[in-house]
């Protein structure tokens, strides 16, 4: 993984000539944790950047062949109204645009029941046609029979608002578990 760069403004982004997937989820999800098991690499991401800092889309190019993308989480507490909107109009013009975009991962902590934030979200990307998927992490929190049932409970309670359900993904940072499955899911839609 190679760090490219990191920009406020959607016409500063890298050139989209490779495929692209980006991650993105509610502050403390364990995004950059995921970040860096997925690549490898200890220090890639930042773990917990705080609320209030300068919001920005960073690209690292891996394999030479695509783009990772750490898109600002949402959803912090004491962020003001002024950065909220300057987050919603980054990050809708990124995914409206952004063509080479394969996938945005959405990320849920698996402890939890659905999010209204996340299924806003998620919504908002069926209805722009976004391709995403959902990545559960932090499974090794749980047991394996209680991370299967919440992801159950999310899928059943889903099932009422979706026709279908988008592919899923349950990964644990600390033990590596689930990061096979998401690149080799990554390998796949680079190879189409
Ligand atoms: P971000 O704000 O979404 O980037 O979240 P971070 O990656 O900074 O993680 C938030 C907190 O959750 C940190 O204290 C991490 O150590 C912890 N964390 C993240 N992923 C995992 C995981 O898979 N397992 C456990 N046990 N803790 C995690």
């Amino acid at each position: 993984a190679k760090f490219i760069k990191s920009e406020t403004k959607i016409s500063g982004l890298p050139k989209a000539d490779k495929p692209e997937y980006a991650f993105i989820g509610r502050s403390n999800v364990g995004k950059s944790s995921l970040i860096n098991m997925l690549t490898g690499q200890k220090k890639l991401a930042k773990i917990s950047s705080k609320p209030g800092k300068t919001q920005l889309i960073n690209h690292f190019l891996i394999n030479d062949t695509w783009y990772l993308v750490d898109l600002p989480g949402y959803g912090w507490a004491k962020v003001s109204k002024t950065k909220k909107i300057d987050w919603n109009i980054m990050i809708n013009d990124y995914i409206s645009n952004r063509g080479n975009l394969l996938c945005l991962f959405v990320l849920i902590d698996i402890r939890l029941d659905v999010q209204d934030i996340d299924l806003e979200f998620m919504n908002d990307l069926i209805l722009k046609g976004v391709p995403f998927a959902r990545i559960f992490t932090k499974a090794d929190k749980l047991s394996k029979n209680k991370a299967q049932s919440m992801v159950a409970r999310h899928n059943k309670y889903l099932k009422k608002h979706w026709e279908e359900l988008p592919p899923t993904f349950i990964t644990s940072s600390e033990t590596g578990y689930g990061r096979e499955e998401v690149i080799n899911y990554i390998e796949e839609l680079n190879s189409l």
